[in-house]
């Protein structure tokens, strides 16, 4: 291996992917001394626009899978350490060079082919390098889209790569996100109800005396008036709409982040809301009420809230995380857009 290879892969090992497990827009935050969310977003699409050319695949797949991977890349950081410079695609060593390839950093085209690896040469630089965010997407890509390029071609072959319908799903979610919105920048968020409406919360986390939640209480109550619009929070798309036992009337909405975001004893829903519906930070999806712990239609067991969650989809589970800290901080940042 020549020096610079070494050091390369040193300074890659070492990197401590941090701002990798932050959200998107806090991971922004932290690269801005260098280079700007937007300056980001746009390298993305070029890279994006460049592979839609090459591979003939619509660059909204092109996004929606590599953002699946960098939401995974996020929730796994020991086991998927970052590879390339703008993709968040990991791809293991055993995988790219061929499982019994000796040299499990071989990018040699004609052996990696040899020992069945996977991986690819995207920048015509004659290598197929693990390090390269051509190569990377474009080996993905390329598995994905054997079996064709139409969208349900492509739903067969996402099912092949990841052998995970969570997986198929989310990147079929993300791509509709995408075609919808048509840029990369979707993660603003907004506070759940709106600003000039009287409410109150505080940080309910693991509280037993909570509502909704399962044995410890895992979301945060906000407590409103009897019908005050409930808004979605993020860019994303709804997934679960309808009665619970213990959330009433709730939905559930998936964001870019791979975080599924919990509306539940609501009052009533937007008309026309559906499954599959893409929504926008600070659209209306129903309103506060007492529904839940009962049979459908059962209410008025506790004062009017909000019972708002978010959970983190980790590839198989899905782990509740405490929403206040954000809720502080869409609500500051709302209202700092208002004032402008
Ligand atoms: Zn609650």
């Amino acid at each position: 291996m020549s020096k610079l290879r070494s050091i390369v892969l040193i300074v890659v090992l070492l990197l401590p992917a941090y701002a990798y497990f932050l959200p998107e827009a806090a991971a922004n935050e932290k690269q801005k001394q260098e280079k700007s969310a937007e300056e980001i977003y746009a390298e993305r699409l070029e890279l994006y626009n460049s592979l839609s050319v090459m591979t003939d695949i619509p660059w909204q797949w092109i996004a929606a899978i590599d953002q699946y991977e960098r939401t995974m890349t996020r929730a796994k950081p020991k086991v998927r350490p970052k590879l390339g410079e703008l993709t968040g695609v990991y791809i293991n060593e055993q995988k790219w060079a061929g499982p019994l390839n000796p040299d499990e950093n071989d990018e040699e085209l004609v052996s990696i082919a040899f020992f069945e690896g996977v991986g690819r040469d995207g920048d015509g630089d004659g290598v197929a390098s693990r390090s390269s965010d051509i190569d990377l997407l474009y080996t993905v890509i390329h598995l994905v889209s054997q079996f064709g390029k139409t969208d349900e071609d492509l739903a067969i072959g996402l099912w092949e790569y990841y052998q995970n319908p969570r997986a198929v799903q989310r990147i079929q979610q993300f791509h509709q996100l995408y075609s919808k919105f048509d840029k990369l920048d979707l993660f603003e968020h907004a506070f759940p109800l709106p600003l000039r409406s009287t409410y109150s919360y505080r940080d309910t986390w693991g509280d037993r005396r909570g509502w909704g939640g399962r044995r410890i209480h895992e979301g945060t109550d906000i407590f409103a008036g009897h019908g005050t619009p409930v808004r979605s929070t993020c860019y994303g798309v709804v997934e679960i709409k309808g009665w619970n036992r213990y959330g009433g009337w709730r939905v559930g909405i998936r964001d870019l982040n791979n975080y599924y975001h919990y509306y539940a004893h609501l009052s009533g829903f937007t008309k026309d809301l559906e499954i599959g519906q893409l929504v926008e930070p600070g659209e209306v999806i129903g309103w506060v009420g007492s529904s839940g712990y009962g049979k459908p239609g059962t209410s008025g067991k506790f004062p009017p809230h909000l019972h708002y969650g978010i959970y983190s989809d980790r590839g198989l589970l899905e782990w509740a995380f405490d929403p206040y800290p954000s809720l502080k901080h869409w609500e500051n940042e709302e209202r700092r857009r208002l004032r402008k």
